[in-house]
């Protein structure tokens, strides 16, 4: 165990670094990972289902086609070869795009980072969704800003709270969402509510930050249009690989106008030269055939699975006061539990039944979100889902007779349809946590 030592440099950090801290949450983390624990905590892509000769031969392509160059430097804005395969990825999600116009990142984590970089001073109001995701909060929190959060419901972010803020003088820097199968939310914003948003930002000259990692995961149903291709120059738009083919090449991006590409560029200089160009190269080759399309169908088909089993455990073991979100595609449902619930709290006996997800509070600045949780189903076989579905079920206070943690007996019901998705005000707790991803 680390002696406790006292830290001789406590005087000269910087004041942002105070936005920076951990929760306790992060020492429940190592234990997650123990193979005994189920982990419905972080949203990890299901990477077994790659075949690994499909990455061995794109590894092998992109030796044989750019030679050395996947070993050396390369430019800031990342090689153009993989730029315009990534304004092909985003063709067919509905945006147009020019590689001139599109940053290669260290995965869309470091394009929030370096988006709040260039954007955000000390102060400056920034319009998130809440709950929002924990590593935007993360990313823009270094830059010390303040919060105008946006109450989400089944059909994404409240957009009229948004309206009624900006008619009370609100002017808040842009406006971050996560419009398909949100993280943490699981939900998606609705077309009336895209058209909507779109205008309203445009009209007001707020950029929108759409990130949309989960875009191609969809279960069920039609696609909607992205912001991006409602309002091309009022969107800075955020993408990954991470969701469609590996997490592990940290290639991300963000496509946006230029004034706002040539800012990126230099900050993500500053940080880290370039992204790595090996990964950027295997990627493009990854992405070059066909083959990376069915892998995509068979992690869709595993995902859906697991959508299907944690809704159904949910409705057999959770309380009847409880609601959750029904996602369309992506990796998480949302759960808001009756109030007697606190799920930081609950965690610690959750990990002993060898179960593990991440508490509200984690995703609100401040705050809210005591009675909630996110649940992953993207990473645990269809059994395992329901197995640690039971086990996160909360133990009730005496009085309220129902459901146990073993809760099996609780029969099924039909899942209640959350209209606010509810968050609950209450002062203190904080959600930094480092819960990835
Ligand atoms: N945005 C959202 C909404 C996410 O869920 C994630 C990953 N969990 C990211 C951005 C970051 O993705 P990456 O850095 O792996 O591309």
């Amino acid at each position: 165990m680390a002696e406790l030592s006292i830290d001789r440099f406590v005087d000269l950090y910087a004041a942002r670094t105070a936005g920076m801290s951990a929760s306790e949450v992060r020492a429940l983390f190592a234990v997650a990972s123990r193979p005994d624990v189920v982990s419905l905590a972080g949203g990890m892509p299901n990477v077994q289902a790659l075949p690994s000769e499909d990455v061995l031969a794109a590894v092998s392509n992109a030796m044989d086609e750019y030679g050395v160059t996947t070993l050396q430097y390369g430019g800031g804005q990342g090689h153009v070869a993989l730029r315009q395969r990534l304004v092909g990825l985003m063709a067919e999600e509905g945006v147009g795009a020019d590689p001139d116009d599109v940053v290669v990142t260290t995965g869309a984590q470091q394009a929030l980072d370096l988006l709040g970089k260039i954007f955000i001073d000390p102060g400056d109001l920034i319009a998130v969704e809440a709950p929002a995701y924990v590593g935007a909060l993360t990313a823009f929190g270094a830059y010390q800003p303040r919060y105008l959060q946006i109450d989400l419901d089944d059909d994404g972010m409240i957009v009229e709270q948004l309206e009624e803020a900006l008619v009370q003088g609100a002017r808040p820097k842009f406006v971050y969402t996560v419009p398909n199968f949100g993280n943490p939310a699981g939900v998606t914003m609705s077309a009336t509510r895209r058209e909507r948003l779109a205008a309203l930002c445009r009209g007001a000259s707020i950029p929108i930050i759409e990130d949309n990692p989960y875009g191609m995961l969809r279960f069920e149903g039609q696609s909607l249009s992205c912001l991006r291709a409602m309002a091309p120059d009022n969107v800075i738009y955020v993408g990954t690989v991470s969701k469609v083919f590996s997490p592990g090449v940290r290639v991300g991006w963000a496509l946006a106008e230029q004034s706002v590409v040539q800012r990126l560029v230099l900050a993500k200089e500053a940080a880290d030269l370039c992204s790595s160009s090996f990964n950027m190269l295997v990627t493009e080759r990854y992405l070059s055939g066909e083959r990376w399309r069915r892998n995509l169908e068979t992690l869709i088909d595993a995902y859906r699975s697991g959508r299907d089993s944690m809704l159904e455990a949910l409705a057999e073991h959770f309380p009847p006061e409880s609601t959750w979100t029904r996602p369309a595609g992506g990796f998480f449902v949302w759960v808001t539990l009756p109030r007697w619930v606190d799920t930081q709290t609950m965690l610690a006996a959750a990990v002993e039944r060898r179960v593990a997800y991440v508490p509200g509070t984690a995703f609100y600045p401040e705050g809210r979100g005591t009675n909630q949780m996110r649940l992953a189903f993207c990473f645990p076989t269809v059994d395992r889902i329901r197995e640690g579905v039971g086990r996160s079920c909360p133990t009730k206070p005496s009085s309220t007779g129902h459901c146990t943690h073993e809760g099996r007996g609780a029969g099924r019901r039909t899942q209640p349809r959350a209209r606010r998705l509810a968050p609950i005000r209450t002062p203190g707790a904080t959600g930094a946590c480092p819960a990835r991803p």
